[in-house]
């Protein structure tokens, strides 16, 4: 696969101009119109200077003009830097800085406030896109505002009627060109700026339709947003690519997810379990809303065993597993077709499936020494859809992709048949009176209790034991419980050197901007 992800495109057009190539609300945008549009937006790119290697911001919420900006990127021959949208002030400059961006597609609206944060940063032009374009009628569910104003450097709404038929300087992309720089989700410390090649791209997308049957007509909704790897690929690759159309409701409220994905017969998602998650808390919501969905994923953390059941009972589908990182270029790993039901390993725990066409997965132990099937060691990936480095970070690159096999820091068993369980992070391991404890089997039987919404556990230092297993959990609405209840809950499920000593009850986990807890952020609270 030596293309690029734009001829890759462009040979689906060619094949069906006429698919649906986008859903929003109740606009419809087909192949052929999306593709001219992304050769108006590209001819304005190169016309504004964009050339082959500049970075541009991609700062939008799940809009239809994040698909159709990211396609005009790469057509202008730039790399696109994926921003998270809620990304505010230095968490934003940051990113910018770091990528070197020179120009960002941003919300109308939001322009003021970027301009001033990003003051004094190589950011020349900041270009708005509303997030009503393209349907028919204002949808109440959403748009309660008036739509606000363009930005003064240009907005996309005038700049595609005014380019109307142009097209770009074509320029050609090699697969191991650098598409996008995607930032890791900062679970276990600041974010890292992948290098996702085209070629990543290509393989990371195939290997997973493939995987999950992806099929002519079928529906992927993005619940990821955009900006993460997991939406990026997972959710709008997969509907680009192939004769898929890609559905979308802006950002993520639950509500409006479930009526879209209801409405528009969505076929297939992946997302994190803290979007699933949220689904229960809708009045009314059920198997209904999901009656024309073949495969929904669940990824990027771990899916506890009991929510996968409550899921199924409620909403009439199982999350699947898919694992990936960032540095896969999402994905990877995940539950095979024709498998129905979550499968479980000897001792319960649950697989995250098996790996993907091309990728290749090994545990290593600490001295990087292959193991043999059944035992616990660090998850070590080769493939092509693995990122060549990250941006500007020899040392970050030569210490987890040494000889370009990717070190996860994940620690895994994989069986004689090449089911993956994952155990856990290796840097959240829990050393306590000796004995190791992974905090995610601990998780698992806290999650069991009806009135637990989330958990996490950690280790915190202590005089007596090296380090204490603590756990913090936030309640299901409407659900009090005395923590003392919860210790011998799990006191009951757990071998003594396990069980938490203390159960701390908040009203809200910490996460990251992609809705991952964060452990580190409790240890030593
Ligand atoms: P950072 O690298 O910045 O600390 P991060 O690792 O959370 O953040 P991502 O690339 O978004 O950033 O996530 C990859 C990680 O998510 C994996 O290394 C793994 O620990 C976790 N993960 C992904 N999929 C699953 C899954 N299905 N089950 C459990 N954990 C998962
Ligand atoms: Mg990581």
């Amino acid at each position: 696969m030596s293309g690029s992800i734009v001829e890759a495109w462009r040979e689906r057009v060619a094949a069906r101009p006429s698919r649906a190539a986008i859903r929003y609300f109740d606009g419809t945008i087909d192949a052929a119109t999306l593709d001219k549009l992304t050769d108006a937006l590209a001819t304005e790119l190169q016309a504004r200077g964009v050339r082959s290697g500049d970075r541009i911001g991609i700062y939008l919420q799940n809009i239809p003009y994040y698909p159709l900006a990211l396609l005009a990127v790469w057509k202008s021959g730039a790399i696109a830097v994926p921003l998270n949208p809620m990304y505010r002030g230095d968490e934003l400059r940051r990113l910018v800085e770091d990528s070197g961006t020179t120009g960002i597609i941003v919300a109308r609206g939001t322009d003021e406030a970027t301009r001033s944060a990003l003051a004094g940063t190589p950011v020349r032009w900041l270009l708005s896109a509303s997030s009503r374009d393209f349907q028919t009628r204002d949808d109440p569910r959403v748009f309660t505002e008036p739509d606000p104003a363009p930005s003064p450097d240009g907005d996309l709404t005038t700049i595609l009627a005014a380019r109307r038929g142009q097209r770009p300087a074509r320029i050609m992309h090699d697969g191991d060109d650098i598409a996008f720089i995607t930032y890791t989700s900062g679970t276990t410390g600041p974010p890292k700026g992948a290098l996702n090649t085209h070629r990543n791209f290509l393989c990371a997308v195939s290997g997973y339709a493939e995987w999950i049957r992806l099929a002519a007509g079928d529906v992927s909704y993005a619940i990821a947003p955009m900006f993460h790897i997991t939406g990026l690929s997972l959710n709008a690759g997969i509907a680009l690519l192939n004769d898929v159309t890609l559905s979308m409701s802006g950002r993520f409220e639950a509500s409006v997810a479930l009526d879209t994905i209801h409405e528009h017969e969505v076929t297939t998602t992946v997302g994190s379990i803290t979007a699933f998650n949220a689904f229960f808390g809708v009045p009314d919501a059920g198997a209904d809303h999901f009656a024309s969905a073949k495969r929904v994923y669940s990824g990027g953390a771990p899916i506890p065993p009991a929510t996968i059941d409550a899921f199924r009972d409620r909403f009439g589908v199982y999350l699947h597993n898919i694992w990936g990182m960032t540095e896969t270029t999402g994905g990877g790993i995940a539950v095979p077709p024709g498998v129905a039901a979550p499968v479980h390993g000897p001792s319960g725990t649950l697989s995250v499936g098996v790996a993907t066409r091309c990728v290749e997965v090994i545990t290593v132990d600490a001295q990087g020494r292959p193991q043999p099937p059944g035992e616990e060691g660090e998850l070590v990936v080769t493939a092509p859809q693995v990122i060549p480095g990250y941006w500007q970070n020899e040392e970050a690159t030569e210490r987890t992709l040494p000889g370009g096999r990717l070190h996860t820091g994940d620690v895994a068993i994989i069986d004689d048949e090449g089911w993956v369980y994952l155990v856990d992070r290796i840097k959240d391991q829990i050393n306590t009176s000796g004995y190791k404890v992974w905090p995610r089997e601990v998780e698992d039987v806290l999650y069991e209790h009806p009135s637990v919404l989330e958990v996490a556990v950690v280790g915190t230092p202590d005089d007596y034991r090296g380090e204490a297993v603590v756990a913090y959990v936030s309640l299901r609405e409407g659900k009090a419980t005395d923590p003392v209840e919860l210790v011998e809950f799990a006191g009951e499920r757990l071998a003594a050197y396990k069980r938490p000593r203390v159960v701390h009850v908040l009203d809200a986990l910490p996460k990251t901007a992609t809705g991952k807890i964060q452990r580190g952020a409790l240890r030593g609270r």
